[in-house]
C-alpha cells in the first residue's frame, strides 16, 4: 500500500455540497502513511456539515478494507476552497483563488471592521487570507490590525515588487501605506485607480484562497477599476437595518449585478444590541437586511450585534476575533465565514456560459 493507493480511495468520495469527488475537486491536501497511522489532510465546503462524522467512517471502512491496513486513520478537515476558474484571472493575479469585494452604499456602517474580522476568521479556519485596503476616504485597517510598519521593496525575477505586511496571519496591502503621518490625500480618481492596479500587479502576493478588497463606499471609479481590471468572484454587501443604508446598499448589488459580479451575500452589521438581561434591542429596526436578501434573492450571510468591545478592540488593532475567538461575536464571524465559502464554492462549481464566446 502507498499513499497513491490511500489518495486514490479517497478521490472517488464526494463533498457532501458540492456532490462532486474530492479528487476532481483537487481537496486532498496530505496524506502522510506512516508504520502504524494514517494521517489524512481533508479540504471540504462546509465545515460544520453534519454528514462529516459519517464520511469519515465510511473513508476509514473503505480504506481499511481496500487496503488491509489496520492502524489508526486520523481524518483533518480543513476548508476546501475552489479557484474562480476565470483566464483573465491568471495575466493579473495567478497564484489568487479568488477576489472578493467587501462593498456598502454607505460609509460608518462598518465595512472595514467586518474585513478585518472576516479575514481573521478565514484565517483561523486555516484559509490563506490577503486583505487590499482600498477605501481612499479612510484607510483604516491598518490601525484596526496594529500596523505600524509599512510593505518592504524586494526584486524577485529582476523585478521590483512590493511585500505584503504580514499580521495575525493575513497579508496587507493599504493604500494608508502610500501616504505619511496624517498627512491627507485628496485620491483623485486616476491617481486612486492607479494604485489600486498597483496593489493587484506589483505585490508579491504569492498563493492565497481569497484576497478580500476593502472598497470605498458607494458606487465610484475605484469600484469600476477593479471589475475592469481582475474578474472578481464576487461581492459582499454590508449595510446596517436602516432604510436609508439598505437603499444604498441596493444599488451597491446592482452595480455589480451591471459588471457581471455575483453578490454572494449580504451582511447585517449593528442589527441589535444585547441588554444586560440578555434581551435584544433593535436600534435600527430589525430585519432589513434578511428582507434585502429575500428581495434580491441573494445570501444573508449574518447578522453582527452593535457591540462597544467590537469598536474598541478595532481600535486598540487586535480584531474581536482574534482578541476574544470564543465570544459570542467571534462565533458569528465563523460562521459567517462558513457560509462563504460555502458560497464561493457553490459559484465557482458552477457551469457558467462563456461570455466571451457569447458577446
Ligand atoms: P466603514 O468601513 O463602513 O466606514 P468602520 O468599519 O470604519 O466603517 O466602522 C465605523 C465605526 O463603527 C468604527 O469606529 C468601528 O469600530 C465601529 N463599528 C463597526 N461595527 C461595529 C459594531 N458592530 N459595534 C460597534 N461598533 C462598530
Amino acid at each position: 500500500m502507498t499513499e497513491k493507493n490511500i489518495t486514490e480511495i479517497i478521490s472517488r468520495f464526494k463533498d457532501p455540497v458540492l456532490n462532486k469527488d474530492f479528487g476532481n475537486l483537487n481537496f486532498i491536501k496530505n496524506v502522510q502513511l506512516n508504520d502504524n497511522n494514517i494521517k489524512i489532510n481533508l479540504g471540504i465546503t462546509n465545515l460544520q456539515d453534519d454528514s462529516l462524522e459519517k464520511l469519515t467512517a465510511e473513508l476509514t471502512k473503505a480504506i481499511k478494507s481496500e487496503t488491509g491496513f489496520s492502524g489508526d486513520i486520523d481524518i483533518k478537515y480543513t476548508a476546501g476552497i475552489l479557484n474562480h476558474n476565470d483566464k483573465r484571472k491568471e495575466n493579473v493575479m495567478p497564484g489568487v483563488k479568488n477576489t472578493i469585494a467587501i462593498a456598502s452604499g454607505k460609509g460608518g456602517v462598518g465595512k472595514s471592521t467586518i474585513a478585518v474580522n472576516l479575514a481573521a476568521a478565514l484565517t483561523m479556519l486555516d484559509v490563506k487570507v490577503g486583505l487590499i485596503d482600498a477605501d481612499i476616504y479612510g484607510p483604516s485597517i491598518p490601525i484596526m490590525l496594529g500596523i505600524n510598519k509599512r510593505p518592504e521593496v524586494t526584486k524577485i525575477d529582476g523585478k521590483a515588487r512590493l511585500l505584503p505586511v504580514i499580521q495575525y496571519g493575513i497579508k496587507l496591502m493599504s493604500i494608508g501605506f502610500l501616504t505619511q503621518g496624517d498627512e491627507a490625500i485628496v485620491w483623485r480618481g486616476p491617481m486612486a485607480s492607479s494604485a489600486l492596479k498597483q496593489f493587484m500587479s506589483d505585490v508579491s502576493w504569492d498563493e492565497l484562497d481569497i484576497l478580500l478588497f476593502d472598497m470605498p463606499p458607494g458606487t465610484g471609479d475605484i469600484q469600476l477599476t477593479l471589475s475592469q481590471t481582475i474578474p472578481l468572484t464576487g461581492a459582499v454587501i454590508i449595510t446596517t437595518p436602516q432604510d436609508i443604508s439598505l437603499s444604498d446598499a441596493k444599488k451597491g448589488h446592482n452595480m455589480f449585478q451591471k459588471v457581471n459580479v455575483p453578490t454572494l451575500g449580504v451582511i447585517e452589521n449593528m442589527s441589535y444590541f444585547v441588554n444586560p438581561d440578555n434581551t435584544k434591542e433593535y436600534i435600527f429596526g430589525k430585519g432589513g437586511g434578511a428582507k434585502m436578501s429575500k428581495e434580491y434573492n441573494v445570501n444573508l450571510l449574518g447578522e453582527i450585534p452593535i457591540a462597544t468591545k467590537i469598536r474598541e478592540y478595532g481600535d486598540a488593532g487586535m480584531p474581536i476575533v482574534i482578541s476574544e475567538p470564543d465570544c459570542d461575536i467571534s462565533g458569528i464571524y465563523r460562521s459567517i465565514s462558513l457560509e462563504l465559502i460555502k458560497q464561493i464554492n457553490i459559484n465557482n462549481s458552477t457551469e457558467k456560459p462563456n461570455l466571451e464566446i457569447l458577446i
